[in-house]
């Protein structure tokens, strides 16, 4: 069984919508085996999205990460890395397929509702970031 990490990130959470995205991965076979609410500080932002630290929109977007509290979940599946980025849709809510969380909530590239892991390399970096084992029921 694979796993992936999911965020709902500030929009979601003010916006109300922590319902909606957990039960769009419950109605998809998608098990949650760890969830919390966090808010975290820009230095865990930074952190967290390292890989794009010489990103144009890196400040901006660790801002948005760092304004609010977030929900983080492991997400246990098959094939569960593409079959969430599949229901989160495209990065850009304009390029998202119809019926896809962005799609349907997104407001701005940046502000897109959800995060998912996007590799089996970036699971494993993005789990251990925020949960350690003994906050895994899997
Ligand atoms: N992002 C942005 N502007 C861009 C590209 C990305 O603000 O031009 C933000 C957006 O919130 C996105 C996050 O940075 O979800 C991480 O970007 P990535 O390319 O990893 O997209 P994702 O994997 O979230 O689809
Ligand atoms: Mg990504």
């Amino acid at each position: 069984m694979e796993k992936t990490l999911s965020i709902i990130k500030p929009d979601g959470v003010s916006r109300g919508l922590i319902g909606e995205v957990i039960s769009r991965f419950e109605k998809n076979k998608i098990k949650i085996i760890a969830m919390k609410m966090i808010h975290m500080t820009k230095i865990q932002a930074q952190g967290f999205y390292a890989v794009h630290k010489e990103r144009p929109f890196f400040g901006s977007l660790t801002d948005f990460m760092s304004s609010g509290p977030v929900v983080v979940m492991v997400l246990e599946g098959d094939k569960v890395i593409s079959n969430n980025r599949e229901l989160m849709g495209a990065t850009n809510y304009k390029d998202a397929a119809p019926g896809t969380i962005r799609a349907d909530f997104a407001t701005e590239i940046e502000k897109n509702v959800v995060h998912g892991s996007d590799s089996p390399q970036s699971a494993a970096f993005e789990i251990g970031f925020f949960f350690n084992s003994f906050e895994i029921a899997g």
